[in-house]
């Protein structure tokens, strides 16, 4: 390997979960790596903030499906696997439906039978489609098609199935079946689970493993330029400062790190024209709300799907008049010794209704949420006003300064993202890209998982070369 003060082997850009991944494997197996990080902390969207009165928020974690405790026993350590554990309760309450489940196969195909009274073959039949797909499928049949084939004209079923994710990864009834047969399967496997200490003590524990296998990390490190020579990649810029590389990773934005960092110049005319054809992911808005120290919320589960929508519909779930919220409750469990409770109210949202409003307009619509969400809430948790003493909320405009992603996007790039994303290499030598990307590579277990996927890349082509 090269000597690390002049040139490395492996350049990370964007320490999201993505990029941290990758740029762990790699430097498990033996290759220098540098990883740039933009912001003052690592974990990109995974991510926390403190409050006075001792309250402490999870940005993005709601919820992740069990393949994540493999994905970080193999990659991460033991030590931060077994802190994975499940969540039991999610709650869906709307017009059409108003129960409480386990969100596992066992309980959903329950659900379909008993609640919602589909016959058993349909049930089967379904299930065994949404396990068999993957990647290399037929890419042409939407999720509205796979809902239609299997429960025509039952809008009430579509919900229950569709809405969760359309949570966690953004996707629509017109995105192609297979984005969302692969991450319903991955949930139904054994339900929703998350990380007991937090996501802080998730990332120090990163950190700590980072240090171990010598990933040298720099943070308030924004990158401004990738250089290349002949084809081939020979470092970055940033900061004004100028850091070698055999290879260069970048973990943010797809259309940025082509467009921005390298320059559309770099690249043939066929592949511009992909690269312009790529739609961004939607964004999102939350409300964080602290419960005063020393006050209980008494167990109403661990998340909830809420709608006052009479149906269900993809384009509502975006719009600023919110209908469709999810809450996620954290109770003391979530950082045992604390004794605090926490709520965190999500929604996904169009930057484009956000990003044009003066500043007075943006207070006002902030403050809007904020009042809403509470009403929302008292549903829920009656006393919610009285015991809340901290709350602020998060809009498109927040993302898109902490992330640096294009429109604030929560999910990285729509599907078409991934080819290009995976075609990059092949483009400029030593190029490589990871991280959330056409809807299947997000969440915080795709996000991981593709890390691995382009580190194994990365390493071959190190070896080749
Ligand atoms: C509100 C919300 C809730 C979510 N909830 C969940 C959930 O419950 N479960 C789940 O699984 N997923 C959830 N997600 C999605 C999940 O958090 C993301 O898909 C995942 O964390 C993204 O990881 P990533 O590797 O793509 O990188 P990101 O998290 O996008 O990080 C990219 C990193 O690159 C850095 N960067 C960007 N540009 C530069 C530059 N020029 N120089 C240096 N660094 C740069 C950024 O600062 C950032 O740290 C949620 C997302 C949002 C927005």
């Amino acid at each position: 390997m090269v000597n690390r003060k002049d040139k490395y082997d492996v350049i990370v850009i964007g320490g999201g979960l993505g990029g941290l991944t990758c740029a762990n494997r790699l430097a498990m197996g033996g290759f220098s790596v540098l990883l740039l990080e933009s912001h003052n902390k690592l974990g990109g969207l995974a991510t926390w903030f403190n409050r006075k009165g001792g309250h402490i928020f999870d940005v993005s974690l709601h919820g992740f499906p069990v393949g994540m405790k493999k994905t970080c026993r193999k990659y991460w350590s033991k030590d931060i696997a077994d802190s994975i554990v499940q969540l039991k309760g999610i709650r869906f309450d709307n017009p059409q439906f108003s129960f409480s489940t386990t969100f596992d196969k066992v309980d959903f195909k329950r659900l379909l039978r008993e609640y919602f009274n589909i016959d058993q073959e349909t049930i089967d039949g379904f299930f065994s489609t949404v396990r068999s797909m993957n990647f290399y499928d037929d890419q042409s049949m939407t999720t509205r098609e796979l809902f239609e084939k299997f429960f025509p004209g039952r809008n009430d079923v579509v919900r229950m199935l569709m809405e969760p994710i359309a949570y966690a990864n953004g996707s629509t009834l017109d995105d192609p079946a297979i984005t969302y047969g692969i991450v319903f399967s991955n949930f139904m496997d054994k339900g929703v689970f998350t990380f007991r200490g937090g996501t802080d003590l998730l990332i120090q524990k990163m950190e700590a493993v980072l240090n171990e296998n010598d990933v040298d990390v720099k943070l308030k490190a924004k990158v401004e330029k990738v250089l290349t020579k002949n084809g081939k990649v020979t470092g970055v810029v940033a900061n004004g400062e100028t850091f070698y590389g055999e290879t260069v990773i970048s973990n943010a934005n797809l259309l940025s790190t082509i467009k921005d960092f390298v320059g559309t110049d770099s690249f043939d005319d066929d592949f511009i024209k992909e690269v312009n054809n790529i739609r961004l992911n939607n964004s999102s808005c939350q409300v964080y709300m602290g419960i005063k120290k020393g006050e209980k919320i008494d167990y109403i589960g661990d998340l909830l799907f809420t709608s006052t929508a009479e149906k269900f519909d993809s384009e509502m779930l975006c719009s600023k008049e919110i209908t469709s919220r999810t809450f996620s409750i954290y109770y003391p469990d979530i950082r045992p010794g604390t004794d605090m409770y926490s709520i965190v109210a999500s929604t996904n949202a169009n930057y484009d209704d956000w990003a044009h409003l003066s500043e007075e307009e943006y207070k006002k619509a902030k403050a809007h949420l904020i009042e809403t969400t509470l009403d929302a809430l008292e549903k829920y948790v009656p006393n919610a006003r009285e015991n809340i003493d901290y709350i602020d909320a998060a809009t498109p405009r927040t993302f898109k300064r902490y992330t640096h992603h294009l429109k604030g996007s929560s999910f990285g790039t729509k599907f078409e993202g991934l080819k290009v994303s995976m075609e990059l290499p092949n483009k400029i030598g030593g190029l490589f890209h990871t991280g959330s990307v056409g809807i299947i590579m997000s969440g915080w277990l795709g996000a991981a998982n593709y890390g691995v996927i382009v580190a194994n890349n990365v390493d071959k082509y190190l070896r080749k070369c």
